[in-house]
């Protein structure tokens, strides 16, 4: 099934009363025809006077790219609800699928029969023909200095810079990742050890649904 406003809508008053104790503000959904992701959840985060940052302005965000089992969508749903409860309540998790999400997210499947999982990786089936979203090569680099880089690398160049890359000097270490987030079509598919300063969380946000390379 495609996902609809309305459905979203329902499957979210349902879940937040089954499985939220109702504790969840309904938040502004919106459907999506990308290809990237089922299911995210948009927010700000927002610094107050003290410097301490609050999350706010959420958006549930569903594809309807996909036609999915009516189980899979629910889950996908349910996923996004977890990151909306552990944020919208301001709680801090030890990263986007943390130990707090993971808990959860157990909690959820065991009590109440739910298969949700930290990614749904779908298939060729599932996909409602599009726009073939552009995929990226996304290296991602700890650098000494305790900041964070990444690299768009030309998919020619991989053998290459994935070599190059972990000897440059301030590079503590680098992960690597393969991506369809449109966020990263902003940024030149490097040939060269070419690094970009970025912020972890923004990061974060962006690698969601992206497949970690070994
Ligand atoms: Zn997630």
């Amino acid at each position: 099934m495609i996902a609809t406003l309305d459905y979203v809508a329902q499957t979210f008053d349902r879940f937040n009363a089954l499985c939220f104790e109702g504790s969840l503000v309904r938040p502004p959904m919106r459907l999506s025809r990308a290809h990237g992701f089922l299911g995210k959840l948009t927010f700000t985060r927002r610094r107050n006077l003290l410097g301490s940052v609050r999350y706010a302005d959420f958006v549930l965000v569903v594809s309807v790219a996909f036609d999915l089992a009516a189980d899979v969508l629910d889950d996908t749903i349910l996923h996004e609800m977890i990151h909306y409860y552990i944020l919208s309540h301001q709680l801090r998790d030890t990263s986007t699928h943390g130990r707090l999400f993971r808990q959860m997210m157990d909690n959820i499947n065991t009590r109440h029969g739910r298969h949700v999982r930290i990614s749904h990786r779908t298939t060729e089936s599932e996909r409602i023909a599009g726009p073939t979203p552009r995929r990226h090569l996304i290296a991602v680099s700890h650098l000494r200095s305790g900041t964070t880089g990444i690299t768009a690398v030309n998919p020619a160049y991989h053998d290459r810079l994935r070599r190059l890359l972990p000897r440059m000097s301030e590079v503590e270490r680098c992960e690597w990742y393969a991506s369809a987030d449109t966020f990263f079509d902003r940024f030149p598919r490097s040939r060269t050890v070419k690094i970009y300063r970025i912020d972890p969380a923004d990061l974060d946000t962006h690698l969601h649904n992206a497949t970690r390379l070994e």
